[in-house]
């Protein structure tokens, strides 16, 4: 990576982690995971409304490093709107631009998460940016069919 390219991802997790998109509660929130990453001390609590096959909303709230608030923030801003596929693709994605030097990497997929592939070389910091990620894979496969009835 060039060291332009490298100054221009930091520009962009330095921008999320000030200003994050959607970072607040969801009163009507149906699907809610809290997570947390010891190693740096990041926590986030994600909330999502799922409705039927698309992801109506999606917020969240906590604290931690730049790179686990960035990855959040943008995580907000790709799923919102989206159907609960395109989530889970865009999970293996990010997942494998992270953790896999080989992975073929889907850039027009991934649009501005690319910034997050720097972390790449730092394995302490790879928990940091997908951190939200999980959280959001557990809340999706936290699904159940709603509403819950008696009959
Ligand atoms: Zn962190």
């Amino acid at each position: 990576m060039s060291d332009e390219m490298e100054d221009l991802y930091q520009e962009v997790i330095l921008d999320h982690n000030r200003r994050p998109a959607n970072f607040r509660p969801m009163p009507d929130a149906n699907r809610t995971i809290e997570a947390d990453n010891p190693l740096c001390g990041d926590r986030l609590e994600l909330f999502l409304r799922v409705e039927g096959d698309r992801i109506e909303d999606v917020s969240f709230l906590g604290s931690g490093c730049a790179i686990s608030v960035a990855s959040a923030s943008m995580l907000t801003e790709h799923l919102k709107g989206a159907t609960v596929a395109d989530a889970e693709a865009l999970f293996a994605a990010v997942h494998a631009v992270l953790t896999d030097e080989k992975a073929t990497v889907d850039e027009e997929r991934l649009g501005n998460l690319m910034a997050l592939s720097g972390v790449r070389r730092y394995p302490m910091r790879v928990k940091c940016a997908t951190l939200s990620w999980h959280a959001l894979k557990a809340a999706l496969a936290s699904r159940r069919p709603d509403p819950v009835t008696t009959e």
